[in-house]
């Protein structure tokens, strides 16, 4: 199998023709990795904007890309078709995080013309797997971790590389693979672009359910046990839904202990992510008479 890591980067500008903000690919860099991850060619093109006359400080100072660089690039219609002849249509595509597949999306809806697209096909979020693998090694942040980070992580050298250029985060991206490459664990998460699911699954934006009569609750997820004794709580007031989370009071009936029960459920796109806790209630709500009548189980 053969392996391109594809590393784009962009700049905010305002289109006054599409009346909004677009994150504007001004360079496209990547390289040709073959079965053991060895560079065997490399791409990069600057990119001449269609949309503004010059690129913002902070992408300037982040990318060395000033205005002068990027208004000696080539139309960006050019640049992709340069690219797609340059990529293997086989290879598995890899980015660091999906955000250039969102980027690369709005960029082909609307700054490319003739229906122009990136040959991207099969595709591997370069950034999730190797933030698994670290988490295997016992990295606990959940937040999304910076290609420096774990280029300090796992011990690759990035001196002599220009960070934020995109053949150089290329090459770092390479090395990181070579260090942690796991057969059983990348293969799995290789997709296909071709597949409709696929922008869908990207595009959907999890959110939480606000409804305590949805369908798709399982009503076991709303039944708690005594945190002392283990008994089946019985439910003493109304569920109430606030900042994502449903929350009701609950009396054990062997000893006797009221704790707030609490549940949030929340829909990804494959999932619904039922997450649960027990809490002390809280004085101030247990002194309203009118909550603490018991209602009958409807659950
Ligand atoms: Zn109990």
């Amino acid at each position: 199998m053969n392996y391109i890591i594809l590393d784009l980067e962009w700049d905010s500008a305002y289109s006054a023709k599409h009346e909004r903000f677009i994150n504007q690919i001004l360079q496209i860099g990547a390289v040709k990795l073959n079965g053991t991850f060895n560079i065997t060619d490399t791409f990069e093109e600057t990119i001449r904007s269609s949309v503004s006359k010059k690129v913002t400080g902070r992408f300037a100072r982040l990318t060395g890309i000033t205005t002068e660089k990027m208004r000696a690039g080539i139309p960006f219609d050019e640049a992709v078709d340069r690219y797609n002849q340059w990529a293997d249509k086989d290879a598995v595509t890899m980015t660091w995080s999906d955000s250039d597949l969102y980027s690369i999306k709005e960029n082909e809806e609307y700054l490319l013309s003739g229906g122009r697209k990136f040959a991207i096909g099969k595709y591997l979020d370069l950034q999730k797997f190797v933030q698994g693998e670290l988490r295997l090694r016992g990295y606990e942040d959940k937040n999304q971790i910076s290609l420096s980070a774990a280029a300090q992580l796992l011990g690759v050298e990035t001196e002599g590389f220009e960070l934020h250029t995109a053949e150089d985060d290329s090459l770092i991206c390479a090395a990181l693979l070579r260090e942690c490459y796991n057969r059983e664990r990348f293969l799995p998460l290789i997709r296909d672009t071709a597949d409709p699911e696929f922008y869908k699954r990207l595009t959907f934006k999890p959110y939480a359910l606000s409804n305590i009569n949805d369908e798709r609750i399982d009503r076991s997820a709303l039944s708690f046990h005594c945190d002392r004794c283990g008994a089946e709580a019985r439910r003493i007031s109304a569920w109430r839904y606030r900042n994502r989370w449903f929350t009701a009071k609950f009396a054990c009936p062997e000893c006797r202990r009221k704790f707030s029960g609490r549940v949030t459920f929340k829909k990804t796109y494959d999932d619904l992510i039922i997450r649960r806790r027990i809490c002390e209630i809280k004085k101030k709500t247990e002194q309203k008479p009118d909550e603490m009548q018991p209602v009958s189980q409807t659950v």
